[in-house]
C-alpha cells in the first residue's frame, strides 16, 4: 500500500533490524522499544488490523510468535513476554502488527543495536 511505513519495511525500502522472515511475515526489532528485545511481527501483505487480516495469515503470525518468543527468552534471558496488538485509536501504524514485549525482573537498558547483536550471535 502506498505510503504505508510497514509496507516499506516489508519490501526493504526502509531498513529494519530483521530477525526472521518467510514468504508471509517479517519479524524485526521495534525502533523505540518498551524493553530490550521488543519485537514486531508483520504480514508482508498490507492488512490494517484484526478485522481486516485473513485468518490463515493471522494463524501463521501466532505460530511464528511462539518460535520468536522462545528465541527471545533463550537469547535475552527474559522472565516473561507480553503479546500485544493494537486496533483503532490506540494503533499508531495502520498496518497489522503483533508486538512481542519481553518482561524482565531486572534489566539493564541496551541499545537496539546491542540487543540485535545478542539475538543474532
Ligand atoms: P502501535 O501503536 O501502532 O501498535 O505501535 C507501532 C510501533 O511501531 C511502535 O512501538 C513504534 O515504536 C514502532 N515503529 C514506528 N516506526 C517504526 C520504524 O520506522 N521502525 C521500527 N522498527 N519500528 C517502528
Ligand atoms: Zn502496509
Amino acid at each position: 500500500m502506498d505510503n504505508c511505513l510497514f509496507c516499506k519495511i516489508a519490501n526493504g525500502e526502509i531498513p529494519s533490524k530483521s530477525i526472521y522472515e518467510d514468504d508471509i511475515v517479517l519479524v524485526f526489532l521495534d525502533i523505540n522499544p518498551n524493553s530490550n528485545g521488543h519485537t514486531l511481527i508483520i504480514p508482508k501483505k498490507h492488512y490494517k488490523d484484526i478485522d481486516d487480516i485473513d485468518d490463515d495469515v493471522y494463524a501463521h503470525i501466532f505460530k511464528i510468535a511462539k518460535k520468536i518468543k522462545s528465541i527471545l527468552i533463550q537469547k535475552l534471558n527474559c522472565d516473561g513476554m507480553q503479546l500485544v496488538q493494537n486496533n483503532g485509536s490506540c494503533q499508531d501504524v495502520k498496518h497489522y502488527h503483533l508486538h512481542l514485549i519481553p518482561h524482565y525482573e531486572k534489566q539493564d537498558i541496551l541499545s537496539v543495536d546491542e540487543v540485535y547483536e545478542k539475538i543474532m550471535r
